[in-house]
């Protein structure tokens, strides 16, 4: 529970020495524990778990290649489900923006940064959403810290899927609301939640993800839809790994006669599938309009780079006009499961738990000799013990590389047994 945190523990804290009368001592222990001293001890503790993390230098493109310094990787581990941050037509709508407006935008939305590119991708938002409006945050994660304490604050209730993305808890914990988790996937725990709590508070907000960022299922969002409604309550679906992928790309919100399921906030990113940069919520107008005016994170925070708002606009016409296009990184991930016996794949990304994080680490390693980049995804990003390789799959993929990640995991073992047929 609350795994999704994305928090390391400061842990105990080391006793200092006790102050002195001359106070000499006290200024020696916190010349011991000067910040270097501190990040030292973290790191050292944090590796003696096997769960250090670094940056590295990472030159993508073209397609799904790689380059980690004089490396060449095929990717199967990022979130450019349709590799339209490499498209063309999507380069060169951000070099014209920047050529046209500037590299940047100058200011926050509510000052000079809304650049006219905004209203064309927040048009576009909500034509494909089927919502009457929608409005551009910096990031996902900034669009959720800002729309969760807009709708809900101390005296109200947020009842939460326990897997759910850590800026999700972020909102949360900022909104001051009372917050429950429920367990993964589960419409009657949440009834049960529901119940219990829903009596002592005024607002209700639940919240989900349309596809799950790290194990690639999906929410019950009609159900959960419905138990919100009934209950008075509110329902956001963070739709980041759905945009572009579920329902000819349109997300997580509509059955399969596209038909809408009733989410009250659909937010999303472009940073994902749209192979851009930036977060979205889409909603009723009025919604939309009280968002400007109180999502801390859209007034206080610069506007997006205008190069980013046309690679945006411009990566969904393109999903928006090829319907062949958002069908892709499924297709390849059921090609995947089905060949290694895995639960057939709901979405892009498919996990292949292996639980202790040397295992990750090590099944990572022997992929990227074979010339494959998966990360290993370890606690907090995921709950402790289910360590794993995440893949995911893109348009930028060909058949070949698929196969070929295919025989590897085979060849290395890294498969379940198969199960008799
Ligand atoms: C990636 C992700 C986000 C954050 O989106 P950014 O635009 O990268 O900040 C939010 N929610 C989920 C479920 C995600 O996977």
């Amino acid at each position: 529970m609350g795994n999704r945190l994305g928090k390391l523990s400061t842990g105990p804290r080391t006793p200092r020495a006790a102050k002195t009368a001359a106070g000499v001592s006290a200024s020696m222990a916190a010349m011991a524990d000067s910040l270097d001293d501190f990040a030292e001890r973290k790191l050292a503790e944090i590796a003696s778990r096997n769960l250090t993390r670094r940056v590295q230098a990472t030159a993508r493109g073209p397609g799904a290649l790689t380059m980690r310094g004089a490396k060449k990787l095929i990717s199967f581990c990022d979130n450019d489900y349709l590799g339209l941050s490499q498209h063309p037509a999507v380069i060169e709508a951000a070099a014209a923006a920047t050529r046209e407006f500037g590299a940047g935008a100058g200011a926050s939305r509510l000052v000079t940064g809304s650049n006219p590119l905004y209203d064309a991708l927040e048009a576009r938002i909500a034509r494909i959403k089927g919502t009457e409006a929608a409005l551009v945050f910096g990031s996902g994660y900034l669009a959720n810290i800002g729309i969760i304490p807009s709708f809900v604050g101390p005296g109200d209730l947020i009842l939460g899927d326990e897997l759910m993305h850590a800026c999700m808890h972020a909102g949360a914990k900022l909104s001051g609301a009372a917050t429950h988790m429920f367990r993964h996937n589960d419409v009657d725990d949440c009834a049960r939640l529901l119940n219990k709590h829903r009596g002592n508070a005024d607002r209700c907000l639940v919240l989900t993800e349309g596809v799950f960022s790290m194990d690639g299922d999906r929410a019950p969002v009609g159900a959960l839809a419905a138990l919100a409604h009934a209950n008075d309550g509110w329902l956001l679906v963070d739709d980041a790994h759905a945009l572009g992928v579920i329902n000819g790309g349109r997300g997580s919100g509509f059955d399969e006669d596209g038909r809408a399921l009733g989410v009250d906030l659909a937010m999303g990113t472009l940073s994902k599938a749209a192979g851009s940069y930036g977060g979205y919520v889409a909603a009723s107008r009025v919604v939309v309009d009280y968002l400007v005016n109180r999502a801390r994170s859209l007034i206080f925070t610069t506007g997006l780079p205008p190069g980013v708002l046309a690679a945006s606009e411009m990566a969904l016409q393109l999903i928006e006009e090829d319907d062949e296009l958002a069908a892709a990184p499924l297709a390849r991930a059921r090609t995947f499961t089905a060949a290694l016996g895995l639960p057939r794949a709901m979405s892009a990304v498919v996990p292949l738990v292996l639980g202790d994080e040397t295992r990750a680490l090590e099944a990572s390693a022997r992929l990227a000799e074979r010339g494959f980049l998966v990360t290993a995804i370890r606690p907090p990003t995921v709950p402790p013990g289910t360590s794993r390789l995440r893949f995911t799959f893109s348009a930028a993929h060909d058949e070949g590389d698929v196969q070929r990640l295919i025989d590897t995991i085979l060849e290395l073992g890294l498969a379940p047994e198969r199960q008799p047929a």
